[in-house]
């Protein structure tokens, strides 16, 4: 027998056997959905089902209060496997699931809008059916592990974890993104700096004695200015944006005496972004000097460019091929078409380019694809956003996948997202990625070889350079309750 036949059938019979349990974990954490930092309940659920599974748990790792990491060891020696999960949500995107019309169940609340509900669960039952998998073969010498990585949205837990070294002795990685296809990603990321720029002034009436004030609101504005001249000398694919945090108060009459504006600084590779951000701490200073104030800044966090794994990805995608689609009801196809029917012209007609001519209007009909995507590696994919699972990318070969969750053309932080959360075929795309993973985990775990392979190409593209962590040293995650960022 094929041992990737055996593999898929394995993992996927052991994950069928405990699906109600991980549904349910899914679904409980997409109805607390905290946000960055206070996912107290959410890690929680997932700790419960990995103590339950067998797993040593170390809670409260690298300094986050809501991050812990799961492991089960057989044998001596081995590879090391991480699955990588996540589980916070965003602010602000409260939505009745199940329901294909705008209506939060808590005006202003927090929502699952990236499904990070199914992200980290799926990487759960991944790490569990590997871990079966070792008790059963008890000649299988490794180990699995789960990382639970808080506050993915604008809080980077995984730097965290890289910068204290937790990926050190890792020698694959693995993880997937709720998504509306099936397909192995080979791409990279941008690199971020996330910093908080505060400036104190001086207080005074505006009318009577506009002497005596320093505006710190003036600095903000300042800083803006230079900011936005600074982007006419950056390189194209960089980006710089903003937003005022503290304004300065309501009363025009009253000079600012105080005043605070958040930037994210990305660019395609790391160097880069540090250079920007020295450059944007100098304009800083600038609007300082200019307006008398004084300026002091803080990171919020910040995240390296991702490495794509080619090795890994094609053994990722070979199990995802061999598992294949799931198949759906008619209900289920009814439910993402009226989803799909909610949403902006722009966002189908960009879902509609991205298949091309063929596939647009079928996949318009019945809006969830029921096929896997060719894998490629002939180009990478560059997402002008980021993801601190770039930090795990440049020091473990990482391969990552997503699985349909969601309706054609559903947008990531939006209601449709939320409202598809716990639909089941939000379940069916979860159980998919964890049944891939797991068998690609298993195969890791089974060759070293491998891994050795994939680690050779991740030094390739790294072309010498070591990991240098964006956060510096002396900088601590938030603690709970640090509340969120509109970024
Ligand atoms: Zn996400």
């Amino acid at each position: 027998m094929n041992m990737t036949l055996d593999l898929t059938r394995y993992v996927a019979e052991v994950i069928e056997s405990k699906k109600d349990t991980f549904i349910s974990a899914s679904d409980r954490i997409w109805e607390f959905a905290e946000t960055r930092f206070d996912e107290v309940q959410s890690a929680e659920a997932l700790i419960e089902v990995l103590e339950t599974e067998g797993f040593r748990v170390e809670k409260g790792v690298a300094g986050l209060e809501t991050g812990f990491i799961g492991s089960y060891r057989a044998g001596n020696g081995g590879p090391v496997i991480a699955l990588l999960g996540e589980y916070d949500a965003l602010a602000d995107l409260s939505q009745e699931a199940g329901l294909s019309e705008y209506r939060p169940v808590q005006p202003r609340g927090n929502g699952h809008g990236c499904g990070h509900n199914l992200l980290g669960v799926g990487a759960l039952a991944a790490a569990v059916a590997v871990k079966d998998y070792m008790a059963a073969h008890p000649e299988t010498a490794g180990e699995v592990r789960f990382y639970g990585c808080p506050a993915e949205e604008s809080g980077y837990g995984k730097t965290y974890l890289a910068r204290e070294g937790y990926f050190k002795d890792v020698d694959a990685a693995f993880s997937w993104h709720p998504h509306a296809m099936n397909a192995v990603m080979h791409g990279s990321s941008n690199a971020v700096i996330h910093a908080t720029f505060n400036f104190k002034g001086i207080s005074a009436h505006a009318a009577a004695a506009p002497h005596l004030g320093r505006s710190a609101l003036d600095a903000v504005e300042l800083m803006n200015i230079g900011a936005n001249y600074m982007r006419e000398h950056m390189i194209d694919q960089a980006r710089l944006h903003y937003a005022i945090t503290n304004s300065g108060g309501f009363a025009p009459n009253v000079v600012q005496a105080e005043a605070e504006v958040t930037y994210l600084v990305r660019a395609p590779k790391t160097a880069q972004v540090r250079e920007l951000f020295t450059r944007l701490v100098k304009v800083a200073e600038g609007a300082a000097l200019m307006s008398g104030t004084q300026m002091e800044y803080r990171y919020e966090g910040a995240c390296a460019n991702l490495i794509p794994n080619s090795t890994l990805e094609r053994v990722l995608h070979k199990h995802l091929s061999a598992l294949g689609a799931p198949e759906y009801s008619a209900e289920e196809y009814a439910f993402a078409k009226a989803i799909y029917e909610t949403l902006p012209e722009s966002n189908k007609q960009e879902a509609a380019a991205m298949v091309g001519p063929k596939l647009a209007p079928l996949l318009a009909e019945h809006p969830l694809t029921g096929f896997i995507v060719p894998f490629s590696d002939d180009k990478e994919m560059f997402m002008g956003g980021s993801t601190d699972v770039a930090d795990v990318s440049w020091n473990v070969p990482t391969a990552q996948c997503g699985a349909t969750t969601m309706a054609f053309g559903t947008p990531l932080h939006a209601w449709q997202t939320v409202a598809q959360g716990k639909s089941s075929y939000a379940h069916k795309g979860m159980l998919l990625a964890a049944k891939a993973m797991a068998a690609a985990a298993i195969e890791t775990l089974l060759e070293p070889e491998l891994a050795k392979r994939a680690q050779a190409e991740l030094r390739e593209r790294l072309g010498g350079e070591a990991y240098d962590c964006l956060v510096p040293a002396d900088v601590q995650p938030p603690k709970q309750g640090a509340g969120t960022l509109a970024v």
